[in-house]
């Protein structure tokens, strides 16, 4: 599903066949997860493909080098330029890109000197689908900000999403939401969370969420267009209350919740804000917002 026989990636600093790719079994990325990654899209938009908020996601991919001593030295401006290669080698316009920085072979707890740059991608519909979820309250946790870098794409961290994921599908559902050590609602297994009560609309603050990149454009979209969003703590109580509920990330892009656990939202989701913010969402991803304030 992932690569074809004339796949092509880019490997530290080449572009090469995926089925030829090789990793090295000794690399601390496999070993401890110290490694760092990225989830972007790339859209077919009337003016051309268009890598969604590139500079903003390997923002971010530095930063998690960053954080975790990692040598890592391509510019945003680099690494964009050559992620547009790779879509035309592999003639994609619609594409989910997945850079990834590895470690080296080395089994101390020292981040490795060896960094390896894999930049893959590949068509992949909405992640979450596109009917509405039945969401299941995790018995996990997310992280301790005080036990790691929360906002950093550090591919160990996934343990806690995969996790959390596996205990909600077990269970019949099909995603889960997890509660910050204060016992606040966070975020998705792999996405971040809005709720709507009473025609507005409130998300966790920064602090022990990863600070989306969708989240931000949903944001934004809701201060121009009006929409009353606050960034505030809220309980699972008080989700448990609310009117209606949606999920943002790229992958998963907008999607709206049907349940939580055995509440139901009761607002049509049709008629919720997110059902709104799922449609402008689409238009800014395609550019058409733009052009429609150009013009
Ligand atoms: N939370 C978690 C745990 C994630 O892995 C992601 C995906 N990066 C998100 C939220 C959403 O982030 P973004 O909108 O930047 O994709």
């Amino acid at each position: 599903m992932y690569y074809k026989e004339d796949s092509i990636i880019f490997y530290n600093g080449k572009f090469i066949k995926a089925s030829e790719a090789t990793e090295n079994p000794y690399s601390q990325s496999l070993h401890y997860g110290n490694g760092v990654f990225e989830g972007i899209r790339a859209y077919n938009t009337p003016n051309g493909t268009r890598i969604f908020k590139s500079e903003a996601h390997y923002k971010r991919l530095k930063y998690g080098a960053e954080v975790m001593n990692i040598q890592f030295n391509y510019t945003e401006e680099e690494l964009t330029k050559i992620t547009y290669e790779l879509l035309e080698r592999n003639g994609l316009k619609d594409a989910y890109i997945r850079p990834l920085i590895t470690t080296g072979a080395d089994m101390s707890l020292v981040t490795s000197n060896e960094t390896n740059l894999i930049i893959q991608c590949w068509e992949w519909g909405k992640y979450m689908g596109d009917k509405l979820l039945r969401v299941k309250t995790s018995s996990f946790q997310r992280p301790n900000p005080k036990a790691c870098f929360v906002e950093a794409k550090v591919t160990g961290h996934y343990i806690n999403s995969i996790l959390s994921t596996n205990e909600a599908k077990q269970n019949g559902y099909d995603e889960a939401l997890l509660l910050d050590m204060n016992g606040n609602v966070a975020e998705c297994s792999g996405a971040n969370i809005f709720m709507e009560k009473d025609g507005k609309l409130y998300t966790p603050p920064r602090g022990h969420i990863m600070a989306g990149i969708t989240r931000s454009t949903v944001i934004e979209l809701c201060r121009e267009e009006g929409i009353s969003i606050e960034e505030k703590h809220f309980t699972l109580e008080e989700l448990k209350n609310a009117d209606a509920c949606f999920f943002t990330g790229t992958a998963a892009e907008v999607v709206g919740l049907q349940s939580l656990d055995t509440y139901e939202f009761p607002l049509a989701w049709e008629k919720s804000h997110g059902y709104q913010l799922m449609k402008l969402y689409k238009d800014e991803v395609l550019g058409l917002r733009q052009k429609r304030k150009a013009s």
